[in-house]
């Protein structure tokens, strides 16, 4: 089923998004997570390309997995950094014979010298959106950021960069993750004041691992609130505290999102289950639907 189709019916929808396991006792933990996840009955998950070296194959390996066997609906994530045109379509043309057609389509990171010695057919999302959107067949999310993209001048050259996502084809949305809410509904507004109407759903990342938060938010440009820090910090290296401190925190987070509109929650599982279960069965029932 198509996610829009899905927005059709669910006025919030509630994702979880994986990354293809990198050895046999991960690909084993992921089964076991997965299962667990299941029976949140998730409108849709999705599986990461490519992000952090892990091989393509094992993406598609991963998300025809979950969409033919286990029997979920599956955005496939793919991204055309140093890609050719006849890869890519290759490769769009095998997902949709899979049955897959939700797809996240992404540039991919720069490596740390730019454009240089890569192929470069394809420069920007937006490039790749609008050739499977040619194709008619896919319902296309693509990626927003409540704090800029790290490479963007300011928010909003950012934004007119989304606007051209969503007019060359993107259907939704989906955010980076962000810990001040205030980031994401400024965005939304200012989205939609330059006429984005596409759903904007948030990216969840809870934090469970303070060191690892960091060096994520340091690489994409989230900030951690002072507040957030000076609850967290202390706590740091006593692990069963600080996992209860990080899914209250989140829990909040989610509440606080909810109640003022936002069209669901996309967790960023890092495939475990135990948090996303954690925050997602403390959410209010009323609150969900
Ligand atoms: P773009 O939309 O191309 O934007 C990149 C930069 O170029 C921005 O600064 C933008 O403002 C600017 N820009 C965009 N269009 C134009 C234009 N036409 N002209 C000039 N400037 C322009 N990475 C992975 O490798 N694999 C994944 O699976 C993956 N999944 C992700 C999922 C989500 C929800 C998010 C938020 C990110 C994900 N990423 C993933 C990371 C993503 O690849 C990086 O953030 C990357 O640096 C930018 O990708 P993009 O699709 O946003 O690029």
């Amino acid at each position: 089923m198509k996610i829009t189709d899905i927005f059709i019916k669910q006025k919030k929808t509630y994702s979880f998004e994986f990354f293809p396991p990198k050895n046999y006792s991960s690909t084993l933990e992921l089964g076991i997570n997965i299962g667990q996840l299941i029976k949140l009955s998730p409108s849709f998950v999705s599986v990461t390309y490519g992000a952090g070296g892990t091989t393509q194959d094992l993406s598609f390996d991963l998300i025809d997995y979950i969409q033919n066997k286990i029997g979920l609906t599956a955005m496939a994530h793919y991204t055309c950094i140093n890609a050719t045109r006849d890869k890519v379509e290759n490769d769009l043309d095998l997902l949709y014979k899979k049955n897959i057609k939700n797809l996240m389509l992404l540039r991919g990171d720069l490596p740390g010298k730019g454009f240089a010695g890569l192929n470069q057919e394809f420069q920007h999302a937006s490039d790749l959106i609008a050739l499977a959107k040619s194709k008619n067949q896919y319902c296309i999310g693509a990626a927003g950021y409540p704090e800029k993209h790290p490479e963007s001048i300011d928010v909003e050259t950012d934004l007119k960069w989304l606007k051209n996502k969503v007019d060359q084809g993107a259907d939704f949305i989906i955010t980076q993750m962000f810990f001040d809410n205030e980031y994401y509904f400024k965005f939304v507004s200012e989205a939609r004041k330059m006429g984005i109407t596409a759903r904007i759903i948030p990216g969840i990342m809870p934090i469970t691992n303070f060191k690892q938060i960091q060096k994520f938010s340091e690489m994409c440009g989230a900030v951690i609130p002072d507040k957030i820090v000076s609850v967290l910090e202390p706590i740091q290296n006593d692990k069963n505290t600080l996992y209860q401190t990080g899914v209250d925190l989140a829990v909040e987070q989610c509440i606080d999102l909810l109640k003022r509109g936002a069209p669901g929650l996309h967790f960023y599982t890092l495939n475990k289950s135990r948090a996303t279960i954690d925050i997602f069965s403390s959410l209010p029932h009323g609150l969900i639907h």
